[in-house]
């Protein structure tokens, strides 16, 4: 059977819509709203089970926060010794500025080794700048391993979650997708494929076996990398990881600046912390770790790609920077009810939910109608915060990119250009501001208004007219008193300043 291969979509596509109308689909859909709501509360009810076993996980959680704070205060120094670390070790290190010379880096690697196919672990940096896309221009097919992301990569669909990028699709879709795709990537679906969990695994597991046997080029992200030895680390639940980190003869890395920690004493904090943030365990079943090379074992060669494509200038950012301490345990995805709703593709980024909203914003800045709807995407609850295991204050840098926005404007496409319009909302926000000033300053006119309120109260619209439409179409208005709040104080209370 011949077919195009064609890789995950890029994120974001250029014409992706802001977040309320990305939205809009995702929560009528009650398909992904079940399968979403019994994924995340799962979830969470076993994560709050774990943590509540350790007695220290206030401490261990304020000792997360503080390593990462001091590693990304002296990121040039850690960064300098995770280089010469690697390199003693027999690695390759590799400095990419942006998405574009991170692909051009892994292109040329791979094309120096002859192949024109690579098998890859789950990773969040190379999903980022849309490596599978750009190895494809190249000729080059990249195979996706862990469960999960083949379920994705097949599907031709995008990852919506961090942990689980499938947690949109149920069994009996997942099946569908591996009986109809799966033999175009190679080896087909077993006969009489069921939507059993065990029947899925297993045919998984034949599909991908060929690939890791054949293949002479692996691709990575890394959880963590310390700088004291150069060890890389991955974390994973399916051993997917660690074959496609040790069959092939050349091993790729391509990982974000910010996952350095200085020391394995530091690494021992986040070992503890994420494997019960992300997935309850008390201990992560596969731990893989690699220092440079190693004669008769593992890749013959090895490279670090280290990817800053924005990260440097979220670091300038003293609130913002505080979104570089995330471990992409995906806690506050499971807890968010906005995400809950929603789903992941709404968020137009690899990096979706809470995190994604204020990760993605710092990353590609606030220019695109996506990017500046973002810190929009909350109720700012807090629920994101208090499960972070690196203590982010989601909420707080989501105010404060709020505030960007505002000051920034976004880049709204008109016709083949790109013009910057002060941001949705901006001059009604003001003009509101601007009435509520003079109404509360004329406390005359504040009394005749709140009275003809009251009294007009059945005639009241149920939505607002003009740009309050969009407030007030997922909201309910508050209606007003039958009797105005100071009438009410003088009937019953007596003068005018309360005494009776
Ligand atoms: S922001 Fe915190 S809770 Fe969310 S994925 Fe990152 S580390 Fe986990």
């Amino acid at each position: 059977m011949s077919r195009t291969f064609v890789g995950m979509p890029v994120f974001p596509p250029p014409t992706h819509p802001a977040f309320p109308e990305a939205a809009r689909d995702a929560v009528h859909n009650h398909t992904l709203r079940s399968n979403l709501r019994h994924a995340t509360h799962t979830i969470r009810a076993k994560r709050a089970r774990a943590v509540a076993e350790l007695s220290d996980w206030d401490r261990l959680r304020e000792a997360g926060r503080l390593i990462k704070d001091h590693t990304l205060r002296h990121l040039d120094r850690y960064l300098v010794q995770l280089e010469e670390s690697v390199t003693a070790a027999g690695g390759t290190v590799h400095w990419a500025v942006d998405a574009a010379e991170a692909n051009r880096i892994v292109a040329e690697l791979v094309k120096a080794t002859g192949e024109s196919e690579v098998v890859k672990v789950k990773s969040m940096a190379t999903q980022e700048i849309g490596l599978n896309e750009a190895l494809l221009e190249e000729g080059i097919r990249a195979y996706e391993t862990d469960l999960a992301e083949l379920i994705v990569q097949l599907g031709n669909d995008r990852p919506s979650h961090i942990l689980v990028p499938a947690i949109h699709r149920n069994r009996g879709e997942i099946r569908d997708i591996f009986r109809t795709e799966m033999g175009a990537w190679g080896r087909p679906a077993p006969d009489g494929l069921t939507d059993t969990p065990a029947e899925l695994a297993e045919a998984a597991r034949l599909h991908l076996r060929e690939k890791f046997l054949r293949a002479k080029v692996g691709i990575s992200g890394a959880n963590f990398m310390v700088a004291e030895t150069g060890t890389l680390v991955v974390v994973e639940s399916e051993g997917n990881g660690r074959m496609c980190l040790t069959l092939p003869e050349t091993l790729i890395s391509v990982v974000g600046i910010e996952k350095t920690v200085p020391t394995w004493q530091d690494l021992e904090v986040f070992l503890q912390t994420l494997p019960r943030s992300s997935t309850a365990e008390r201990m992560n079943p596969y731990t893989s770790m690699w220092t440079g090379t190693t004669d008769e074992d593992g890749p013959r060669a090895f490279h670090l790609v280290l990817l800053d494509n924005g990260r440097t200038d979220a670091l300038a950012d003293q609130v913002g920077r505080q979104a570089l301490r995330c471990i992409r345990c995906s806690a506050c995805l499971n807890v968010c009810p906005v995400y809950e709703r929603a789903g992941g593709h709404a968020y137009g980024s690899v990096y979706p939910g809470p995190i994604g909203a204020i990760l993605s914003p710092q990353l590609r800045g606030t220019a695109s109608e996506i990017d500046a709807s973002l810190p929009y995407a909350s109720s700012l609850c807090g629920a994101c915060y208090e499960v972070c295991p690196v203590a982010i204050d989601i909420p707080e840098v989501l105010v404060h990119l709020r505030e960007r926005v505002v000051e920034g404007g976004v880049a709204v496409r008109q016709g083949n250009k790109v013009v910057l319009k002060p941001a949705k909302g901006h001059a009604a926000e003001r003009a509101a501001m601007r009435a509520a000033r003079w109404a509360f300053s004329h406390p005359g006119a504040l009394r005749t208004g709140q009275r003809l309120a009251s009294r007009t109260r059945r005639l009241h619209p149920r939505t607002l007219p003009g740009p309050g439409r969009a407030w007030s179409a997922t909201r309910d208005l508050p209606a007003a008193p039958a009797e105005p709040f100071r009438d009410w104080w003088q009937r019953t209370r007596g003068g005018k300043d309360g005494a009776k």
